[in-house]
């Protein structure tokens, strides 16, 4: 069993790393804000309050991180992962980020003798917790197999793609089909009650319809019980719809229905709704339309 370390207790990171807790992996965590690992440490985690201290106690050390910038916060200065690492050690990157950077960041790590496995996912925190997250793997086709089973404690989809950057063009494409759907469901849910249409009656309509899918179910969940507690934060899908924009830029791909996904999220994110799940845009979809703003239910509110 390999030591590994885990960078990032987040919604996503939380249960990633329970579940290679409880597959018998020597943990060492970090989060940012400390009161996240707690639960890591009922598992038998070893809690530390640096990222330097993580590399030191790790030979592979995995990140689930908002960005490619706050996985640079925690690589670089005296208290940063690679102050701790030593030589040949591993940094399996499982954040949303561009190909562009997942290829600096490769490019970053070498510079300190670190190798890079990018590993992007899909799926959201109900498979986090289940262990069943889709894996989307660009790098080293070695160190995939050296880590297959270390991924597979998160993941149930695995597929190795090939060289860096090609996960997160993957993990990107695959994205824009869920910035797409969630919103065009808020989209029909808003013309449909401004037409005088109830709630309760239109997600019924598109859950007996084939356009049926996990996600619309999840989501339409959330509209008719006005429970917009975050899955999959609004502003993620928002940095992720501008990493997809600029990555169609580099690779010459028009993306218009994502870049008109991008605006109403940007929009949505600009008017407070960030922190809330990615459905929220319905709440501005009903607010611009005159409905009134849609007060998100409160916590314990049943
Ligand atoms: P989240 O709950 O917001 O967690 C983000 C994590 O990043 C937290 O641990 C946060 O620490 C840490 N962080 C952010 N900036 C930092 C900095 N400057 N220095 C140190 N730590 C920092 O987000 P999430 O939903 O778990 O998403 C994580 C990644 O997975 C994102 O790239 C997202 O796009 C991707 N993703 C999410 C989903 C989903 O459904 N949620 C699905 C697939 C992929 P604090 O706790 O201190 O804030």
């Amino acid at each position: 069993m390999a030591k590994v370390g885990f960078i990032g207790l987040g919604l996503m990171g939380g249960p990633m790393a329970a579940n290679v807790a409880r597959n018998g992996h020597a943990l060492t965590v970090y989060n940012r804000t400390a009161a996240k690992a707690e639960a890591l440490a009922e598992l038998g985690a070893q809690v530390v309050s640096t990222p330097r201290a993580v590399a030191q106690a790790s030979e592979v050390v995995i990140t689930m991180l908002t960005d490619a910038e706050s996985v640079r916060a925690v690589l670089d200065g005296s208290d940063g992962l690679l102050a701790g690492g030593h030589l040949g050690e591993v940094l399996i990157d499982m954040s949303t980020i561009s190909p562009e950077q997942a290829i600096s960041l490769a490019g970053h790590l070498a510079a300190h003798s670190w190798e890079l496995l990018e590993a992007p996912v899909f799926g959201s925190t109900g498979p986090a917790q289940e262990g069943t997250l889709g894996i989307m793997v660009g790098g080293e086709r070695r160190l995939f197999e050296r880590y297959r089973d270390l991924l597979a404690c998160m993941g149930k989809h695995l597929f190795y793609l090939g060289p860096q950057g090609a996960g997160a063009t993957a993990k990107l494409a695959f994205n824009l089909l869920v910035g797409a759907q969630v919103a065009s469901l808020a989209e029909c849910m808003a013309l449909a009650a401004k037409g005088g249409i109830e709630l309760q009656t239109m997600g019924e309509i598109v859950l007996a319809s084939g356009v049926v899918s996990n996600l619309l179910q999840r989501k339409v969940g959330n509209i008719t019980a006005s429970d917009y507690a975050p899955a999959f934060p609004l502003k993620h899908m928002n940095k992720d719809l501008g990493l997809m924009i600029e990555t169609g830029h580099a690779l010459g791909v028009a993306l218009p229905v994502t870049g008109a996904a991008h605006q109403l999220f940007s929009a949505a994110q600009a008017s407070g709704y960030g922190d809330q799940d990615a459905i929220a845009v319905y709440c501005l979809l009903t607010e611009l339309s005159g409905l009134g703003k849609t007060s998100p239910r409160e916590e314990g509110e049943t």
